[in-house]
């Protein structure tokens, strides 16, 4: 199959490509850049989706960027770099004459609102309450294929929680205070801490790529997490563990709300209890489904 990945470039996207390869498929990455492999996001405006069986969409301005401040510019980079790049997709698969039979759209689980109680599955209702959320909202709506198309082309959404991986993502930059025994929980800590392991959202979103006969016209919604629920205290001891490291020093919520700006410390201070109801129904099976494999494969040990 062939198959267009937007921001494939990233952490997601790499090994994604890598395990569609290791399946004979054919890669096509946009980029906002051009080289080899490559298209870019205006070639896909002004020329069309070249031709191919499935399309993906992880494409999207880095939210955990240290290097920078939550300002009014970063937050408009943030949507436009994930709401802009999913219209163009959706409206290019709606344009082509032979249009993909598989369109997957990678998200968020920032829709559900933070709590140590409510369990959410991708049947639990849900409306925008802060900035994110409201991304979320946008971002998901960009990638709505007119009713026509998507009797064509199936939909698909993935909510992943923190992706972890050893190339990118959170752990890229926890590792180095986890080695220098200075991690330690975030904020309270007792918060739900969803998470995936980058191969199995990477085997996910391959498997959404399979055709479906008579494909809904809504998208089908599939939580990226895995059903183990842990907290940030729970991950934080196990990553101490694997690495042989102490986690004695806990990073104060006040810190991470001046340090990242509050809209943004929620995704690191507060959590939701996310569970991948409609992914296991899919006959999805998990590589990695508990923290202590992840980690031993992340760390190499
Ligand atoms: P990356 O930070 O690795 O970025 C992915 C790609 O997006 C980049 O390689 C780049 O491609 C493109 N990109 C970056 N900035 C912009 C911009 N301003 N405008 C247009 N394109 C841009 O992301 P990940 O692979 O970690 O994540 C993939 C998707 O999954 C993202 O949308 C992210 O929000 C979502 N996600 C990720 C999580 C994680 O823990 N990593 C957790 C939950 C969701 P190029 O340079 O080729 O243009």
């Amino acid at each position: 199959m062939r198959v267009v990945i937007g921001g494939g470039s990233g952490f997601v996207g790499r090994e994604l490509t890598r395990l569609l390869k290791s399946k004979g498929h054919e890669i096509t990455l946009i980029s906002r850049q051009p080289g080899p492999g490559k298209i870019t996001w205006a070639d896909v405006e002004s020329g069309g989706l070249p031709p191919c069986e499935g399309a993906v969409n992880v494409a999207g301005e880095n939210i955990m960027n240290p290097l920078r401040w939550w300002n009014e510019s970063y937050k408009k980079d943030l949507v436009s770099s994930r709401v802009n790049t999913t219209r163009i997709l959706a409206q290019a698969i709606a344009a082509s004459p032979t249009p993909p039979h598989s369109w997957v759209l990678v998200t968020g689980v920032a829709c559900y609102k933070p709590s140590l109680q409510t369990q959410y599955t991708e049947e639990s209702e849900w409306t925008p309450f802060d900035f994110l959320s409201h991304l979320v909202k946008e971002w998901e709506a960009a990638g709505q294929l007119p009713e026509n198309s998507a009797k064509k082309t199936r939909q698909v959404i993935i909510r992943p929680g923190a992706v972890l991986g050893r190339d990118g993502g959170a752990m890229k930059q926890m590792l180095i205070p986890f080695w220098l025994g200075l991690g330690g929980t975030l904020g309270s800590g007792r918060q739900p801490f969803p998470w995936i392991h980058v191969s199995d959202l990477a085997g996910i979103i391959a498997h959404a790529l399979e055709p479906k006969e008579e494909p809904s016209t809504e998208p089908d919604v599939f939580n990226g997490v895995v059903p183990a629920l842990n907290t940030n205290f729970e991950f934080t001891k196990d990553l101490g563990r694997t690495l042989k490291r102490p986690t004695i020093f806990p990073v104060p919520g006040f810190f991470l709300d001046v340090f990242f700006g509050s809209e943004r410390a929620v995704i690191l201070t507060q959590g939701q209890k996310v569970v991948p109801k409609k992914t296991l129904e899919s006959g999805f099976e998990f590589q990695y489904p508990d923290l202590t494999s992840a980690l031993k494969e992340i760390v190499g040990y």
